[in-house]
């Protein structure tokens, strides 16, 4: 077999994978662009990881403030955290935000809204059409 045959077949079968994946590379968070201004941490890019997202930049704000226990602040399009983060830490402070109030735990997509009703937040999925309660902030 010669090698652009191969290729071609390879091309078939990628095709044929389930779109679960294609969904999950769409999703990507987009990666945080970290500075620091003596001991405050500035994630230059906020505002465009709250867009991708789709979430409100300030529930945002108050979850990360919250686990890394540092007061942020949103001050548009940056977000100012009064500590030293390193990109670890904050890259699974924003997974665990994708995973608490942004994927569908019933069909695992992305394509939800975070409704907050009080304290009490919802999150339902454009999809399925799944209502879960999200845990308080
Ligand atoms: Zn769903």
């Amino acid at each position: 077999m010669n090698e652009s045959r191969y290729t071609e077949m390879l091309d078939a079968l990628l095709e044929k994978l389930p779109e679960k994946s294609a969904t999950e590379e769409r999703f990507r968070i987009p990666r945080p662009v970290l500075g620091y201004e003596g001991r405050r941490s500035i994630i230059v890019n906020f505002k465009e990881i709250t867009k991708a997202l789709r979430r409100d930049p300030k529930l945002m704000t108050t979850f990360l403030s919250k686990e890394v226990a540092a007061p942020g602040v949103y001050d548009e399009p940056r977000l100012i955290v009064q500590a030293r983060l390193d990109m670890r830490t904050l890259q699974s402070v924003l997974e665990k935000f994708l995973r608490k109030y942004v994927i569908c735990p019933a069909c695992g997509g992305p394509d939800t809204q975070l409704t907050r009703v009080k304290r009490i937040l919802t999150l339902k999925c454009d999809v399925c059409g799944t209502e879960t309660s999200a845990e308080a902030m």
